[in-house]
């Protein structure tokens, strides 16, 4: 037993030094991409697992169509990166293989499709490795339901809390095991700074920040404290403490959701409860997120790979409104606003105002690219 606890004591130690190295670390590189001044802007796309392939490849012919002038003229590439697959990455038993990793720093967004993560064993997830590898601390993620008065925006901080060190846990083996949860002040400082930032130019004027400060007394006391501080600099909005447990209910309480505006919050509950808002609004196929970096940013669905449906022969059912929400937030991003409002209004209308075809993930409903037509014709006409 005193040998786990010395080896378990002695990693402890590294990983702290580790952790306080990336906080400095953070403190002192600030490399912001202004897409303004670049001369092309390279779009790589991630095929990803499972159903990646199929809803990925809808968004490339959108791009395509979209950015028809802009891709002709040479301003902008869309590059395709293989190699970000289960099978690779189990081969080269890494995260996210050193090859793909330099295709990806080549480019300067990435669209990225799902991909499947493992249960158990020491291969992490490719997405928790491409945020923290291209520092990618902002998790964001729109949720709207016009009908309902629902327009909420959730900020999630994306590179610490329970994921930073999630693989890297110890354990003794038949009486105990301990994960680590990391927050940081540099960290919790820019996440609260892109909501409030975020609340400032459109108008918000309501943060809510989520944590479980009551219990995890140091992490989300510490998340909790450095929001508020923020805050200090946004006199004109709100900032308001509350409970992931009862924010977690008030979601689905209509009596008071549609108070809510913009949210920051911790890694974990982000991922929880964004999948709820998710639902909320049709379920996870119908949700994009964007992950942004002072350098880099990376877009995606927020559901993942679905390989039941791969295994049934439904894949080509599959919703790619998810991909597209994402491609819309890449668009915005990249500074490509006249396009990024085409497709939001197309969108609208192809799921709500006029919806031509249900989708529904089964052969009853439309197939990805029946829809992905659907899309462009609106487009077309708008
Ligand atoms: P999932 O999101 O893949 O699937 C959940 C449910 O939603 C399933 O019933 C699925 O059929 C359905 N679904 C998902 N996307 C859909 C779409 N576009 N259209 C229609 N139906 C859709 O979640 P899971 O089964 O828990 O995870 C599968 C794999 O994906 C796991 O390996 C997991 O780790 C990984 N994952 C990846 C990401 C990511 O890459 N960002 C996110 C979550 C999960």
């Amino acid at each position: 037993m005193e040998n786990y606890i010395n080896e378990a004591v002695e990693k402890f130690r590294s990983l702290l030094t580790e952790q306080i190295a990336r906080e400095r670390k953070m403190e002192e590189e600030k490399c912001v991409t202004d897409f303004e001044k670049l001369s092309k802007i390279v779009i790589g796309i991630c095929g990803g697992d499972g159903i990646g392939p199929i809803i990925s490849a809808e968004s490339r012919r959108l791009l395509e169509f979209l950015l028809k002038d802009e891709i002709a003229a040479g301003r902008i590439e869309l590059r395709t990166i293989e190699g970000l697959t289960i099978e690779k990455r189990i081969a080269h038993n890494k995260a996210i293989p050193d090859d793909v990793l330099a295709e990806i720093k080549a480019c300067n967004v990435i669209l990225k499709a799902p991909t499947t993560t493992l249960k158990g064993g020491t291969l992490e997830s490719a997405n928790v490795a491409m945020r923290r590898e291209l520092d990618l601390y902002a998790n964001v993620r729109p949720v709207c339901v016009p009908d309902e008065n629902i327009d909420w925006t959730f900020f999630r901080e994306n590179t610490e809390g329970e994921y930073v060190l999630g693989s890297r846990g110890v354990a003794i083996p038949d009486t105990l095991a301990f994960d680590f949860k990391v927050t940081t002040k540099e960290g919790t400082k820019r996440i609260a700074r892109a909501a409030f930032e975020y609340a400032r130019k459109n108008g918000k004027t309501n943060v809510a920040i989520v944590t479980k400060a009551n219990i995890m007394k140091k992490t989300d006391g510490m998340f909790s404290e450095l929001c508020h501080e923020v805050a200090a600099d946004y006199p004109e909005i709100t900032a308001e403490d509350w409970y992931i447990d009862i924010m977690t209910a008030n979601l689905v309480n209509e009596r008071v959701r549609s108070r809510f505006e913009v949210f920051v919050l911790p890694n974990l509950y982000g991922d929880i409860i964004t999948d709820e808002a998710a639902q909320i609004q049709g379920g996870v196929g119908t949700a994009g997120s964007a992950n942004i970096g002072d350098r880099y940013a990376m877009f995606e669905a927020i559901h993942g790979s679905a390989p039941r449906m791969i295994e049934e022969g439904r894949g080509m059912y599959a919703n790619p409104t998810s991909m597209f929400k994402a491609t819309e937030m890449m668009l915005s991003h990249i500074g490509c606003k006249a396009q990024a409002d085409k497709l939001s209004k197309a969108l609208r209308i192809c799921t709500e105002e006029a919806p031509k075809y249900k989708i529904t993930g089964r052969p009853d409903g439309a197939t990805c690219t029946e829809f992905g037509d659907y899309l462009m014709e609106t487009i077309s006409k708008l």
